[in-house]
């Protein structure tokens, strides 16, 4: 008996360590790629349809979560975050030699301008990309390195332990509206031209900027054993309405741009 509890237990880590670790959940990634839908061009469109055989972003928005899972992605596990830790900034943190969410961001953007990909080689590009630009407007994919990105800063949330990254992953999202992801496009992109205009500006490193400080923000007001529940959610629901919007407009800009 003792045993099957021991397996039980460590088989109960190895879920939550998959759980906890890669991005938004899947809500978060299909209402970015969501939103996105809504503001590509009729090129970028019809090219996209193309490299997917007919299929949606929004169909391939978590794949590279399961992906980075096997023997052929693992090389990509570290392609989903850029930690930084509170003795660094965002200029001068110590770069992971196997890869963080922006230089992985910049490169399938190249490869996939390059001319020089096969179509097969476009889908998986593409896959990656409609999915990190989801990772990199997630607030603690932006956190600290000695506590993995928020997965070791034990928090409670709605009485139930959890922690300031999984929390931010999905809990809040889940917590703040029992919307579908369609639901939620149509509720927040809601913007003016000018608006979209504006929130486009920038590239993937002046966004993970951004990220990085909101990151740090909530560091500051989510203190270790904290007990969040309804306030939390209240007080941070407008931040993160417009970081799924963000993702989402500015995942359309890079489609449109790699697309003319
Ligand atoms: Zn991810």
């Amino acid at each position: 008996m003792k045993r099957l509890i021991r397996f039980t237990m460590i088989a109960a880590g190895l879920v939550a360590a998959t759980v906890n670790g890669y991005s938004w959940g899947q809500k978060g990634h299909d209402i970015t790629c969501s939103i996105a839908e809504q503001h590509l061009t009729k090129k970028a469109k019809k090219q996209i349809s193309e490299i997917f055989d007919g299929k949606s972003i929004v169909y391939w928005s978590s794949w590279m979560d399961n992906a980075s899972h096997t023997p052929q992605y693992k090389h990509t596990s570290t392609w989903h975050y850029k930690n930084i830790d509170a003795d660094e900034t965002y200029e001068t943190a110590q770069l992971n030699p196997d890869g963080d969410v922006v230089r992985a961001i910049e490169a399938q953007i190249e490869a996939l301008k390059s001319g020089k990909l096969s179509k097969d080689e476009s889908a998986v590009a593409l896959r990656f990309l409609v999915h990190l630009v989801g990772d990199l407007h997630c607030p603690m994919h932006m956190g600290h390195k000695s506590d993995r990105g928020g997965n070791k800063w034990q928090v409670q949330f709605f009485g139930r332990g959890s922690n300031l990254h999984k929390i931010w992953d999905s809990e809040v999202i889940e917590s703040a509206r029992k919307w579908t992801y369609s639901e939620w496009t149509e509720q927040i992109d809601r913007c003016s031209k000018e608006q979209v205009s504006k929130i486009m500006e920038g590239d993937p490193n002046t966004w993970g900027k951004q990220t990085y400080q909101l990151s740090t923000k909530l560091y500051e007001s989510t203190p270790q054993g904290a007990k969040l529940s309804y306030d939390y959610v209240n007080e941070w629901s407008e931040m993160l309405e417009q970081q799924l919007l963000n993702g989402g407009i500015r995942l359309a800009a890079v489609l449109n741009d790699i697309f003319r």
